[in-house]
């Protein structure tokens, strides 16, 4: 039996800029991605047997988390292989498998990646042959968050953040996450980003990207790129989730350089100075007497872990 797995990373949002409501009920985005070394895996397969010929395509999640999944048409990885299957103009077959190790509902894009790692894992089984360009075209249309996760790396993503430019970045950075029980809705995030703004008659600018968070990418400086994290949602997440907001001083009083909230939450993601640096935050977080206290009343921080980034998109080995 035939089978191809691929290796797909988590994001990070090092910016989001949130622009006004657009008519079509999407936002206009500046959105800088970075990929983290946090992996889902992917594996496509040959189907033993006939199976059902009204399900080709059939999913099963394992992990952690996986109850929390879709094992069903709704999954992400599916509609990207029923996708890829229906540009390639023929009704293919595959048995899907998915290792869930990126928190999900999190804000670090878990089903987005595990949709750019089917459109990889049923284009080399199917013998498609597709270049990345047109899987690209694929993954915009599932979700603007899928282009970023076949390309990894940093990169910064306009339109609804599919539009990617990929960014040049010296050195390697150290992350840790704090991964929290229950996720947050993305629409609800977005809709209580509206609605606070409305409250505060604070008007949406066209959001552009942040000249010192550049910077700092192409120096490798990571105590910049601490102070020049920023995330429009971040208001949104802390309003619909408030014991983040005690999260994230932690995590500043034990030195990380920078604290945000990642995408729409409710993970928080921490830039630490180092490796070590990384390994002793993450060491002190989880043991915290306000986090562990918070995450026993509000099932806030369900575990602590490190990563490094900008690491490669979504690759079969
Ligand atoms: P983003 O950062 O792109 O806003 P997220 O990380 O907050 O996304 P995901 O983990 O991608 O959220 O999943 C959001 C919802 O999508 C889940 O609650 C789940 O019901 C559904 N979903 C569909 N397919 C998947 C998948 N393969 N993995 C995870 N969630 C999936």
């Amino acid at each position: 039996m035939r089978a191809i797995t691929v290796r797909v990373p988590a994001k990070v949002n090092l910016q989001l800029a949130v622009g006004p409501l657009r008519e079509d009920g999407y936002h206009d985005l500046v959105n800088v991605f970075h990929a983290v070394s946090l992996f889902d895996e992917v594996t496509a397969a040959e189907p033993g047997d006939l199976g059902d010929p009204g399900r080709p395509i059939k999913v099963t999640v394992r992990g952690e988390s996986a109850a929390e999944v879709p094992a069903d048409d709704g999954n992400l990885a599916v509609r990207a292989a029923q996708a890829l299957a229906r540009s390639a103009g023929r009704s293919y077959r595959a048995d899907l498998v998915i290792d869930k190790a990126i928190p999900v509902a999190g804000g670090m894009a878990g089903g987005s990646a595990d949709a750019a790692a089917a459109l990889v894992a049923c284009n080399e089984l199917w013998g498609l042959g597709l270049p990345v360009e047109d899987l690209m075209e694929i993954a915009a249309d599932i979700g603007s968050d899928v282009p970023f996760a076949l390309l990894g790396g940093t990169a910064v993503g306009t339109g609804r953040g599919e539009r990617l430019t990929p960014l040049e970045t010296a050195g390697v950075f150290h992350w840790v996450f704090a991964l929290a029980d229950g996720g947050l809705s993305t629409p609800r995030v977005y809709g209580e980003c509206d609605r606070l703004r409305e409250a505060r008659g604070i008007g949406a600018p066209q959001p552009t990207v942040s000249e010192s968070l550049l910077a700092a990418l192409r120096e490798g400086d990571a105590k910049e790129l601490g102070r020049a994290l920023c995330n429009d949602l971040q208001p949104a997440a802390l309003s619909l989730r408030p014991s983040l907001a005690r999260t994230l001083e932690v995590g500043l009083e034990l030195g990380a350089l920078g604290a945000i909230v990642s995408g729409s939450g409710p993970t928080c993601a921490f830039l630490a100075e180092s490796q070590a640096h990384a390994a002793d935050l993450a060491a002190a977080l989880a043991n915290d007497p306000a986090c562990s206290a918070l995450s026993r009343e509000a099932g806030l921080s369900r575990s602590v872990v490190t990563a490094f980034g900008p690491v490669p998109g979504a690759v079969s080995g």
